[in-house]
Parts: C-alpha cells; sequence; structure tokens
C-alpha cells in the first residue's frame, strides 16, 4: 500500500512467499521487510539465501502465526503498517489426512493476524493494509465447459485445504465489514516453478522422471487446472498491494488450462530433452493411481479485473516457464536432495509406495 513501509510478510520462507520476498526486497530498498515464518517442513530459508545476505532492509522472523502474543509484539515492535499474508498449510493430500493441522494454522492462524493487526491499527487505520493471499480451490470444482471463476462465484469449497482457505478468507472480509479493517484478498491458480516443495505434482514429476521414478497419475489425469509461473504471481501481489482497492477481491491466473495428462507429457518431453534422453523416454513411467478422494474436476480462473482495473498480466508463456522451472530443478539437485530425505522419504512412502 502506498504509505505502508514496515511491512510482516508471513509465510515468506515458503514456495510462494520466497520470490515474494526477494521481489520486495530487490524493488523497495526502502522498506523494511519481515519475514514471519514458522519453518514446518514446508518453509525453508534455503529459498531465500540470495536475499538474506544482500538486503540489508531485509529481516527473518520464526514465528507461528498462532502465536497471538507474539504477532502483538511483531506489530508494535516494527511498527507493522502493511501485511502480505501466505503462512498457511498448503497441500491437499496432506489436508485430508491431518484436517485438524489445516484449521489450526489457516483458520485460527488467519484469525491471530487479524486480531494483532486490528489491536495494532485501531484507530489509525489510513495507509494500512491487510492483504491476504488465497486461492481458486475455494470456490470449489467447474462443471461446464468454458465457464471460469470469477470474483463473485459463490464459495463452495471440497477439500479441508479449500474449506479451510475458504474460512479464513470469511474471517478476512469480517474484519473488514466489522471492524473496518483495510483489507484485500486475491485468490489465484495453481502455482508452478523453482523452491517448489516436491510433493507438489510440476516438482514431484521432475525429480521422478530425473531419478526413473513412476509418475503416479490421479484417476485417468483429465482433471484440468489452471497453471501461472510463480514468479508472476508474486508480480500481481506487488501490483494488488500497492493498486488494489481496499475491501476488494482480485482472482489471478494465466488463461492456460491443462489437462493433468497433457501437463506430465510436455513435462516428459522438456525433461528427456533436457536431460539429453530420447523422446519420450520416461512415458513409460506413468502409473495411473487412484483418485484423490473429493478431486476436484477443473479449475479456470478468470483474471479480467486484475487485468482491466490493475493492467496486470502473466509475462511468461507456459511452454517458457515451465522449460525454466524443469532447467532450475536439473541444476538445483542439491536443494531438491536436501529436502527429499528423511521425513519427506517417509511421506513419500506413506502415501505413494505401496501404489
Ligand atoms: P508453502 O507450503 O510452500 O509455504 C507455506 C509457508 O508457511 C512455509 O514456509 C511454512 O513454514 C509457513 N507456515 C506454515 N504454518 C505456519 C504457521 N503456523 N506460522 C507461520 N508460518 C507458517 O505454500 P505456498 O505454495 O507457497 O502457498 C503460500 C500461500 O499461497 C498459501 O496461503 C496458499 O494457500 C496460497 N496459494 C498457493 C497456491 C499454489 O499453487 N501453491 C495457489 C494459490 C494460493
Amino acid at each position: 500500500h502506498k504509505t505502508a513501509r514496515n511491512i510482516l510478510i508471513t509465510g515468506g520462507a515458503g514456495f510462494i512467499g520466497s520470490h515474494v520476498v526477494r521481489l520486495f526486497c530487490e524493488k523497495y530498498p526502502d522498506y523494511r521487510i519481515y519475514n514471519l515464518d514458522k519453518l514446518t517442513y514446508a518453509g525453508n530459508l534455503e529459498n531465500l539465501k540470495d536475499v538474506s545476505g544482500k538486503c540489508p532492509n531485509y529481516r527473518f522472523i520464526k514465528g507461528d502465526i498462532c502465536d497471538l502474543e507474539h504477532m502483538r509484539r511483531i506489530f508494535a515492535e516494527h511498527k507493522i503498517d502493511g501485511v502480505i499474508h501466505l503462512a498457511a498449510e498448503s497441500h491437499v493430500d496432506r489436508s485430508i489426512k491431518d484436517p485438524f493441522a489445516f484449521a489450526q494454522t489457516n483458520v485460527l492462524g488467519t484469525l491471530s493476524l487479524l486480531q494483532a493487526a486490528k489491536e495494532a491499527w485501531d484507530g489509525a487505520m489510513g495507509g494500512k493494509l491487510f492483504y491476504h493471499v488465497s486461492t481458486d480451490e475455494v470456490y470449489g470444482s467447474l462443471r461446464d465447459p468454458g465457464t471460469f471463476f470469477v470474483e463473485t462465484t459463490p464459495y463452495d469449497p471440497q477439500s479441508p485445504y479449500s474449506a479451510s482457505k475458504a474460512s479464513s478468507d470469511h474471517f478476512v472480509r469480517a474484519f473488514g465489514n466489522t471492524y473496518g479493517l483495510p483489507v484485500v484478498i486475491s485468490n489465484c491458480s495453481n502455482n508452478y516453478g523453482p523452491n517448489q516443495f516436491p510433493e507438489k505434482l510440476i516438482p514431484l514429476f521432475i525429480n521422478n522422471i530425473r531419478h526413473n521414478k513412476p509418475l503416479p497419475v490421479y484417476g485417468t489425469g483429465e482433471n484440468v487446472r489452471d497453471w501461472l509461473y510463480v514468479v508472476d504471481h508474486a508480480r500481481a501481489i506487488d501490483t494488488i498491494f500497492h493498486s488494489g482497492r481496499v475491501g476488494e477481491t482480485y482472482n489471478i491466473g494465466g488463461f492456460n488450462e491443462w489437462r493433468n495428462i497433457d501437463l506430465i507429457r510436455v513435462m516428459i518431453a522438456t525433461a528427456d530433452r533436457l536431460l539429453g534422453r530420447p523422446a519420450g523416454t520416461s512415458e513409460k513411467l506413468i502409473t495411473y493411481v487412484a483418485d484423490r478422494a473429493g478431486h476436484d474436476k477443473r479449475y479456470a480462473i478468470d483474471s479480467a479485473k486484475l487485468h482491466e482495473e490493475l493492467g496486470w498480466e502473466p509475462s511468461l508463456q507456459f511452454e517458457e516457464g515451465i522449460e525454466k522451472t524443469i532447467r532450475w530443478y536439473l541444476d538445483n539437485q542439491e536443494w531438491l536432495d536436501n529436502i527429499t530425505s528423511g521425513a519427506y522419504e517417509r511421506y513419500y512412502e506413506e502415501m505413494y509406495g505401496d501404489k
């Protein structure tokens, strides 16, 4: 927001958060950027090693958004006047196994952050902004071809993950309506790019192609997702944070729909080429597994409002973005190896070991 200078970014050690932190630190050297992260399995300070040594305006704070006292101290001590809230449990499959962790962080954690902002800003809301980063999964699944989620689409979450995000969106709006907290929300489609934890489809498959491991495709691979390059999401967050209208919601997406199986074929073709393997070598790794419970059939988002009102559009075509992404994972084997050992290996075995 125009006057916010002391910005709290939550979840900045995660996938999208780390790209937002990097963009803000580099683009706004006169802001003070506080990255608050609990460092769960998904938080990784390695994602920010280029920023933490280089940007004097950056500071990391380890903490849990559910800890209201700690949130209050952070707002007071650092005179926080802008929040970009990304901290969350983010993986649908994990939410099916442990929904409580999702209600805890995504709902109650968001509530503590809202409460801390409300108390700190009480009576002097001008120029402040609480920006909540959310997902298009809150809208549920599209049934009719050619239709898109718009900002007014009714909420219809299907998984514990999307139910927890939907609930957090409602609390954010409620704090805007009830207490006058200056809030803004964006709902974005699936992201891909460097630094994504390899439980998610794209890095998981790149890693498995590299190691000649099976590629577990849910159901028949017909589910459709809209994919956006993570840096374009970070650019959209920057645009909305600085120019979005208070109280509004903005959908973010790439108008880039892919059936899972087609996306996987593009990844295989690109990865085989980059690995110097004959075309199609890794096709044999495709393994169909039982569909995810409650698997939404199709998500597609209409980001016309963001484009028309604020001029944002994606900078990368998908083919370019996916090649860049695959190259990054192949060039950063150490990053992948560090997190695919130990606890993650056990989780992976549990999820896919018997399939
Ligand atoms: P991620 O799992 O990679 O990162 C989440 C970060 O939050 C991690 O660094 C983790 O340590 C931190 N965190 C978790 N619980 C915390 C707590 N209680 N207190 C403090 N920090 C905590 O997730 P991501 O993919 O980067 O997603 C970031 C946000 O964007 C989420 O709110 C997610 O719902 C939303 N989103 C993600 C996508 C996507 O495709 N990944 C799309 C749209 C919206």
